[in-house]
């Protein structure tokens, strides 16, 4: 554990990709599966040879298959937030899409359950980390699906949910197709974030606030347009920037040409986050090393990310 200077916040890490390997390999084992750590590892964690988001998005079938029961879906939001609390962190959001856990049966407000209750025994345990939920719908779920997800969010919002979002293989369906249920959620007073112009167009990051989201998932795109950039700056919009992750799924072609150091200096404002601890193979102490070495963050820049950061969590702090 590196310690810092500045509280260590991660707002933008899914559940299902930061499950840690031993985890994974005893709940395989429960499930018949015999697996070795690096037949684990292979599974789901993404080669250097990854060329798109969807091939990066394939490391989440094995969790997916194993997290069909509350207590998997306890065990393993409690196996996440104790990896974090381990790496010294002050906050993290972690963000789940319920319809992927239903195929056992399950409810979506079982699932939501059963993550919640590892949020508490979390707490039980003692652990220091504050603990925000978001519930994502899913770019290529039905409407009734995504529509329960957003009715879950909103239902559980302050009791253990602190916001909404939208994932998935971004360009599968147009965003405006889900303006009406980001419209019932702003005008539930839920807080929400959308991953846009990750690896589709910036125009999605317009839509995205137009609908009124006050933060986006990754957001690199915006890199292609001067607008875009402008409306960034102008409504104070914060990006969750996963570096490490976007040169994965070829947000961005290779490190180098990253946006966040542009972004940085021109006045966005940027967060760095991990995306998926285990399919990505990083933490944010990598993160932070990262931005360090190819961008020549200070650790006063990085300070002031982690302000962002805090300034624009969904949980109360
Ligand atoms: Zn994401």
């Amino acid at each position: 554990m590196t310690t810092t200077a500045f509280p260590k916040i991660d707002l933008h890490l899914h559940l299902d990709g930061s499950l840690s390997i031993p985890f994974l390999k005893s709940l395989a084992l429960e499930n018949g599966l015999t697996m070795t750590d690096s037949e684990v590892r292979n599974a789901v964690t993404v080669s250097s040879s990854c060329q798109s988001l969807p091939e990066y998005l394939r490391c989440f079938d094995l969790p997916t298959r194993l997290l069909q029961t509350e207590k998997s879906l306890t065990l393993a939001t409690f196996d996440v937030i104790q990896q974090l609390e381990n790496q010294g962190l002050f906050y993290a959001e972690l963000r789940f899409a319920p319809q992927h856990y239903t195929r056992l049966g399950l409810t979506q407000q079982q699932t939501v359950a059963a993550v919640l209750n590892g949020v508490n025994m979390a707490k039980q345990a003692n652990l220091k980390i504050r603990i925000g939920i978001l519930l994502c719908m899913f770019v290529t779920g039905s409407p009734a699906q995504n529509q329960e997800t957003a009715e879950l969010a909103v239902a559980y919002q302050n009791i253990g949910i602190a916001g909404l979002d939208l994932a998935g293989p971004e360009s599968a369906v147009p965003l405006s197709e889900f303006e009406t249920l980001f419209h019932y959620a702003y005008l539930s007073d839920l807080p929400f974030t959308i991953h846009a112009g990750e690896c589709g167009n910036y125009d999605n990051i317009s839509k995205a606030i137009s609908f009124g989201a006050r933060r986006i998932g990754h957001g690199c795109a915006a890199r292609f347009s001067e607008e875009c950039m402008r409306l960034l700056e102008r409504e104070q919009i914060v990006l969750e920037l996963c570096p490490t992750s976007n040169v994965q799924t070829k947000a961005v072609p290779s490190l180098f040409e990253h946006p966040i150091r542009t972004f940085f200096d021109r006045g966005i404002l940027v967060t760095v986050n991990t995306d998926n601890m285990t399919v990505s193979n990083t933490t944010l102490d990598k993160e932070y090393t990262l931005l360090k070495k190819h961008f020549h963050f200070t650790d006063d820049e990085l300070a002031k990310m982690s302000r962002t950061a805090a300034l624009a969590a969904f949980a109360r702090l």
